[in-house]
């Protein structure tokens, strides 16, 4: 007796369908697995074994075949343990072929038969539908994931038992549906309000530059000062996510598991402060079962990495390509991977080690420490920070006279009204933002006037820039433009630009 059912499984963040097929025979009594199997998809043999004993199934002695296919593909993960035992099942008949027919089934099966959730259910289904599978069998506790995705019967079961009983008992399995609409909430709670910030106008403005074109931006100023205040400001007054983001970072949160089930879809930017310990695999993402890494769970979000310098320097360079392309790609054994990470970076840091740099009463550091406490923040890497702004400790005056400042909210109509502009620009374009541009790109969409021209050349000149920080001054001044509402990039325009590559001038070139 032959029968054959349909599952998937996760490989980076793409997902594979995958047939499991079961023959049952006369003869020795065996169960055997064949198909490309990692350790843990083999170990599913003796859980579902067991499960299906412990569901009161009593399996007769037979020679029982699995075959997971295609069979050049690696498969990993827990994923397909109730599609093989329904399909030994329904090899021997415990049920009518037609009921797992066209169904796809996913599920982890525990010793005493439940069926417990698995990770990356929204992008299986999506693909599912793509493929124009109707009908699903899942994890009742994945039900609610599963439900973004409309016009899908889906069969959310607890116990293996529930399916066989649903025969035995003729009480057919009914399709579960969860309106997910009345979960969803785009409220985004704020954890700091610029309001409450004191002073500082000059980092909150370099913040909403940043978070209006989605420039990477590093904070620089003694302890104390607010930086990270600051930089958790930002996630509250970036423009909102639309659906198509939302789902896609969904689904990285999914494959992940780090889905909350009581909000399966995610439509507040990711904020993301890994600490300096990190290593580099967590950062990138990888390992042997493959996970997205801090830069992918804050894709379409902000990565903030406090205390810049002490982070690990192979941590650091793993940062560079993703910043470029928006992607990271991972070469293991088992395959390669690209996952997708777009972050804004906000990075902090002291001016030097004791952190009171350039105040030389309280600086103990000499000229040589400072130096070398910024070289550990690569040129390469600041290269490609658009924005860099100092902070210093507010004065009890500025502490006293500072409330009812412009609130997050207000900020963020702001920056919304910006992102319209640039969403107008680039609707022919493959780019959101202004800090998307290339540089091919760049010298179309930011054509500068004569006495502009003249301006840039001379501070490219006197400043001995790089062709990047030019191209970032340019983009920067872009931003500002877009936030003032004007057409064209106007000289006070280049010259705040210009006030934010304190890095180009100050500390790094000396
Ligand atoms: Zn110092």
């Amino acid at each position: 007796m032959f029968s054959k059912i349909l599952s998937a499984f996760i490989q980076g963040l793409e997902v594979v369908l995958i047939n499991v097929e079961a023959d049952v025979s006369d003869g020795l009594p065996m169960f055997d697995m064949v198909g490309f199997l990692s350790s843990e998809v083999r170990e599913a043999r003796e859980r579902v074994r067991t499960s299906i004993r412990n569901s009161n199934i009593k399996l007769p002695p037979k020679h029982i075949v699995l075959n997971l296919s295609p069979a050049n593909i690696r498969k990993y993960g827990t994923c397909f343990d109730l599609a093989i035992a329904l399909s030994v099942l329904s090899a021997m008949e415990y049920f009518p072929k037609n009921f797992i027919k066209d169904k796809l089934v996913l599920g982890e099966l525990s010793l005493d038969g439940k069926v417990s959730p698995i990770r990356g259910i929204l992008p299986i289904i999506v693909k599912a539908k793509n493929q124009g599978i109707t009908s699903c069998i899942l994890p009742v506790d994945n039900i609610k994931e599963a439900s973004l995705v409309s016009g899908m019967n889906l069969y959310g079961v607890s116990k293996l038992a529930d399916i066989i009983s649903a025969f035995d008992k003729n009480k057919p399995l009914v399709p579960l549906h969860i309106d997910v609409a009345d979960n969803i909430s785009d409220v985004k709670e704020i954890e700091i309000d610029f309001s409450q910030i004191a002073g500082q106008e000059t980092a909150k403005r370099a913040a909403v530059i940043a978070a209006a074109g989605f420039h990477n931006l590093l904070i620089v100023g003694p302890p104390g000062a607010g930086k990270t205040m600051l930089a958790k400001s930002i996630s509250g007054i970036l423009p909102k996510m639309s659906m198509e983001e939302s789902l896609e970072v969904t689904k990285i949160y999914s494959v992940a598991g780090l889905l909350e089930n009581d909000s399966p879809l995610i439509t507040v930017r990711p904020f993301r402060s890994p600490h300096h310990t990190i290593s580099q695999s967590a950062m990138s993402g990888g390992g042997k079962i493959p996970r997205p890494g801090e830069i992918t769970l804050a894709h379409r979000g902000v990565l903030f990495l406090d205390e810049l310098p002490e982070f690990e320097k192979n941590v650091l360079e793993v940062l560079r390509q993703p910043m470029e392309d928006g992607k990271i790609h991972i070469s293991r054994v088992l395959g390669t991977y690209d996952y997708p990470a777009d972050f804004l970076l906000a990075g902090s840091m002291n001016p030097c080690k004791c952190g009171y740099f350039p105040d030389y009463n309280k600086c103990t550091c000499t000229p040589d420490e400072v130096r070398r406490y910024l070289a550990r923040v690569s040129r390469p890497l600041l290269d490609r920070i658009d924005l860099c702004t100092e902070m210093q400790t507010v004065s009890f005056d500025e502490l006293q006279h500072s409330s009812g400042g412009i609130t997050t909210e207000e900020i963020r109509q702001k920056v919304e009204s910006a992102r319209k502009i640039q969403r107008e620009r680039y609707k022919n374009i493959n780019i959101e933002f202004n800090s998307q541009l290339s540089n091919d790109q760049l010298e179309e969409i930011c054509r500068l006037g004569k006495k502009e021209q003249e301006f840039m050349s001379m501070l490219y000149r006197k400043y001995d820039l790089t062709a990047r920080s030019y191209h970032r001054i340019l983009k920067v001044s872009r931003t500002i433009a877009d936030l003032a509402g004007e057409e064209s990039i106007k000289m006070s325009h280049i010259r705040e630009a210009v006030c934010y590559r304190t890095m180009d001038r100050k500390f790094w070139t000396r």
